[in-house]
This record gives C-alpha cells, structure tokens and sequence, in this order.
C-alpha cells in the first residue's frame, strides 16, 4: 500500500488560467513561463494541457526544451538564462530556440559560433535588478554586437521587473528601459504574471506568465487567486494516519512547541516537509480535514504533520486532508509559513504520486 498522499493536477485549470493571462495580454503573445519542471506541476502535464494554446514557453535548460520539442510542439522557446557552453549553441539552433543574451561571456560565445541557421534572440536589459542583463553604459554596443554576428535573425529586448508585485511597482523600471530603448522598433517582453495583471503598459509584445498559470497570486497580500479569477491546479492531498487525544499540559512533536490548554484530539497526517510541505509551517497554519477547515499543530516533522481534530469529532483515520488546492490556496497556507506559493509547488517531493484530472 503506497502511503496516501498525492498530488492531482488539474489541466482544465491550468488552460484556464492560461487563457485568462492571454486575455489580459490582448495583443501580446503569452509565452507559458514552465521552468523548474513547471513550477513544480509536471513538465508533461503542463504541456498536455497547454500545448495546443500556448503561443510559446518560456524555460531554463536545454533537457526542458528537448521535451517540448519531444512532444512535437513548433511554438517559440524562450531560454530565459540563455546557454551556458558554446557547445550548447548548435543544439540552441537544431531546437529553433530563443536564448536570453544577458552578458559579454554569452556575446562572445555567440560571435565565435558559426550558427548553421537562424537565431531570434532576446537581449536582456537590466533596467534595475540588477540580477542579469545589460546596464545602460554596456548596451548599445551589445545591440549592435548581436546585430553584426551572422544568423542572428529577430532581436526582442527584455527586461524583467523586481517589484511589480508591491507598492513600488515598475514605473522606475519601465521608464529607465523606454529612456533606453527609445527609437529602436524593437518588439520588447517585460511582463511577468504581476506586471500583467497590474500594469496595462507595461504588456509589450511577448509577456511571460508563470505563477498565474498555476492558480498561484503573484501579490497574494494584495489581490487573491479568487479575486483575479485563478483556479487552482495543484492538490495536494493525504489521510489522517493517527489520532491522539492529550489533555492540557501535553505537548505535540518535535521540540514539543505546541502544549495543550485543554483536552485536545489530535491528527496525524501523512505528509511531512519530505513530501515539500515547509517546515517552517507554523502551528496555527490552516489545513482541511474532511473538507472542514482547522490548524496544523506544532513543528512539521519529516514524514507526518499534526493537526487539530477537537472540534471534527467525526474526523478519524482515512480521513482525506487537503494541504492546499482545492478548497485551500496555496498562497493561504504559503503566507502562514512564510514563504510564497511558488516554493510550496517548486518543493513538491519527487516521492509524491501525482495524479492528472
Ligand atoms: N520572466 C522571468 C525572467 C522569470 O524569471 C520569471 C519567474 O521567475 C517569470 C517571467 C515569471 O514570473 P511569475 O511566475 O511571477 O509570473
């Protein structure tokens, strides 16, 4: 008997959430952001449910890419680290895909390769993360370096945003990479799920959702899931394994930081921060259990978590217990650990079962 946890995908919410992030782009193209084995969901998974409507992706490395090719999908694929070895750039080009430029090392690799077809590009501008790209003072002569070297066929420019999911926003950001980029005709990619969402003029000609295609807000603090009209994709399930009752002065797991102040009857859950659920879940962090809402008890343990059943009296072992999805955002429980839903759904163990709906 495999333990009872798993985590279902549900692809119908995952098209849906695409298709509400192409809406939002109007006339942009919406490139599906599925690095990190897409956020965690499942990379075949993602594909399935998007392959048909995506107008492009959006990934890290060459084995991803290989995938997508592998599942016989034609759109663009934007690499958004670019390559790596000058040998990963014939592969670059068999794969028809389109590479971040963000540094000199990457220039020169690419005016010493000698392409075997066309490339489209995109030259990243750092207009303020200061994570990768191109500064004001080095980018014209980039543009003009990528411009000269043989093959290099479509040039997009790109910038990514720090803060477009807090007060501050992108307006420094945005009018640094106008201010530099003015005249040039270029079509440009900015947006991420947030500066979709919030800032109309900061869409573009090619915007990179990722964490809306999951269910996840990207500023959960601000504009829930529910509100934007995000359904979840993952679920994350397991079945109460044990139950306890204690009485007042009694203590709960690991470090015993929880203590009782009256009789308590607690649930033991088969999920642990082995399977992904964060550690760092404080007690109090909300969970389902019988499709009734209550609070995880004390520290999360490696295996097994523990939650409150005093006022579920019905609820007992086989109980189902969701530990975010349907019924229960991720980004709740994300908030109550510290921590955002991308993490929680990145961290998903690879010894979970997961299950497609
Ligand atoms: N574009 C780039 C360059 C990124 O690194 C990411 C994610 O980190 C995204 C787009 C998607 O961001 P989000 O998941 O917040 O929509």
């Amino acid at each position: 008997m495999p333990r009872p946890i798993r985590a279902s995908i549900d692809l119908e919410a995952l098209r849906h959430n695409y298709l509400l992030a192409k809406k939002r782009a109007g006339h942009a193209r919406a490139f599906a952001v599925i690095k990190a084995n897409a956020y965690g969901h499942g990379l075949d998974q993602a594909l399935r449910a998007l392959g048909d409507i995506a107008d492009g992706f959006a990934l890290l490395d060459l084995a991803e890419a290989r995938a997508v090719r592998a599942a016989g999908l034609t759109q663009p694929i934007a690499l958004l680290e670019g390559f790596f070895e000058p040998t990963d750039l014939a592969e670059v080009v068999a794969l028809g895909l389109t590479p971040a430029i963000h540094s000199e090392t990457q220039l020169a690799m690419l005016e010493r390769a000698a392409l075997a077809g066309p490339l489209d590009v995109l030259l990243k501008i750092n207009s303020g993360m200061n994570r990768l790209g191109f500064r004001a003072d080095d980018f014209a002569t980039a543009l003009a370096r990528l411009r000269a070297v043989p093959g290099v066929r479509e040039i997009t420019l790109m910038t990514h945003f720090a803060r477009a999911d807090d007060e501050t926003g992108v307006g420094t950001q945005l009018a640094f990479f106008k201010r530099l980029t003015e005249g040039l005709e270029l079509p440009v990619s900015l947006a991420n799920s947030a500066a979709l969402l919030r800032f109309p003029e900061a869409v573009g000609h090619i915007v990179r959702p990722g964490i809306m295609l999951y269910g996840g807000s990207p500023m959960p603090g601000m504009l829930s899931a529910e509100a934007i009209g995000l359904r979840p994709v993952m679920t994350l399930t397991s079945e109460i394994i044990g139950v306890q009752e204690i009485d007042a002065g009694d203590r709960v797991g690991y470090g015993g930081t929880f203590e009782a102040t009256g009789p308590t009857r607690v649930g033991v859950v088969a999920c642990g921060y082995a399977d992904g659920y964060p550690r760092h879940a404080p007690t109090g962090t909300p969970i389902l259990a019988g499709g009734r809402r209550t609070r995880i008890l004390g520290r999360v343990s490696m295996d097994m978590l523990a939650c409150d059943l005093t006022h579920l009296p019905d609820v007992g072992i086989g109980t189902s217990v969701t530990l975010w999805g349907d019924g229960l955002s991720a980004d709740e429980v994300a908030t109550a650990a510290g921590t955002i839903s991308y993490e929680l759904f990145c961290a998903l163990a690879a010894r979970v079962p997961v299950t497609v709906r």
